[in-house]
């Protein structure tokens, strides 16, 4: 058996005529950048999302800091977010010239602990001037958005949802961008929603947001050479936005059976009382990326699990308090306890949409064999 960590080639056998015909209709007519494709894409997007507003750009990691941007973050200001998140979210901070802080985690959701973004701000907004939050929609399953929108209406703080894991998740029924001043996605290849390479979106109810954010993903143009402000080179490419499209309308149905596999691998798994399965709160739609799992021998557990053929992943091994790349924030380890812990414990097991029920097994007789 050989089992990889996630397979693209089963949606791509499913839409390739489709998304072959477009490649080559946009080749024959030397159309690029922008264009129908696009605008059709932000669209579709916009309205798959229950949003005003969508803005596609170059990847997740702009789409943030396009979203900061457009909010006016800037030097002396500082951002909020969790330590168990890819380094993109703080990276995006850090560009605009804002200061990155963090706050730890639920241990259940391993998403944003709303108490401990309200102890944090009563201590640190005015001293460290905090003006937004960006909560991480991890894993597939979205960070409690009522609680954070009531804390950040008291503290006044702008929000934007890092989603680039969570399309066509849920929380009370409504997604990302539903709650936060603007959503951010990623449509990196092994996301829910991926393209055939990088590719990112915003979505927002705020008009005035919509049209900011458009400037500055085109070099803040408002005509040809007419620029408004100074912005970035950030655009989705209309290859990449005509394949989103065929993708798009099979993203619930994909989603579907990410879900599927989940209650699958939960069944099997379940009974093991030295593995912590995803916990599902009652208002969520959890979409799936990925399907992580905690076990305290973690580290000998994928070693064996690779020499049956399983390919595994950690997300995240190092906590970005802890990276070497934030030693100049002088966090040390014990600051935030839950992320600490669960970057030992935490393993992604293998998910993808057309993982086969009889692999979910094989995985999870070789885990419960192990632990
Ligand atoms: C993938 C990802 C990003 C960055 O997206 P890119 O398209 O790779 O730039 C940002 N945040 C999170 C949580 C991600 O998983």
């Amino acid at each position: 058996m050989n089992i990889p960590f996630m397979d693209l080639s089963g949606c791509y056998n499913e839409i390739y005529q489709e998304v072959s015909n477009k490649i080559k209709y946009l080749i024959d007519n030397t159309r690029f950048i922008g264009g129908n494709e696009v605008e059709q894409f932000e669209l579709e997007f916009a309205k798959y999302c229950n949003t005003e507003y969508a803005i596609a750009c170059g990847n997740g990691t702009d789409a943030l800091t396009l979203a900061l941007k457009a909010l006016d973050i800037k030097t002396g200001d500082t951002v909020v977010t969790v330590s168990n998140t890819f380094i993109a979210t703080s990276e995006a901070i850090s560009s605009v010239g804002a200061s990155v802080d963090f706050v730890d985690i639920d241990e259940k959701t391993y998403t944003m602990d709303p108490i401990k973004l309200k102890e944090y701000l009563r201590k640190y907004k005015v001293i460290k001037n905090v003006k937004a939050v960006i909560p991480v929609h991890l894993y597939g399953q979205m960070a409690d958005m009522e609680s954070i929108m009531a804390i950040a209406k008291e503290f006044d703080l702008k929000v934007i949802e890092d989603s680039a894991q969570a399309h066509g998740a849920k929380f009370n029924g409504k997604g990302p961008g539903e709650y936060g001043d603007i959503a951010t996605f990623s449509f990196y290849p092994g996301k829910n929603l991926g393209a055939f390479g990088d590719g990112g979106a915003l979505v927002t109810n705020n008009e005035y947001l919509a049209n900011k954010i458009k400037m500055l993903s085109n070099h803040g143009r408002i005509k040809k050479y007419e620029h408004e402000m100074e912005g970035y080179n950030s655009r989705l490419d209309s290859i990449q936005a005509a394949i989103l499209r065929v993708k798009l309308r099979h993203l619930n149905k994909w989603n579907s059976m990410r879900i599927n596999n989940a209650n699958i691998y939960k069944q099997l798994l379940n009974k093991n009382n030295n593995i912590i399965t995803p916990f599902i709160r009652n208002e969520s739609r959890h979409v799936f990326h990925l399907f992580t799992v905690r076990l305290t021998n973690r580290d000998n557990v994928r070693e064996s699990l690779k020499k049956d053929g399983i390919a595994t992943g950690i997300h995240y091994p190092i906590p970005l308090h802890l990276q070497p790349a934030y030693r100049y924030l002088g966090y040390k380890k014990g600051d935030f306890p839950i992320s600490e812990k669960i970057s030992n414990e935490i393993l992604s097991l293998p998910m993808w949409p057309e993982l086969k029920e009889e692999d979910i097994n094989y995985v999870c007789k070789k885990l419960n064999d192990l632990v």
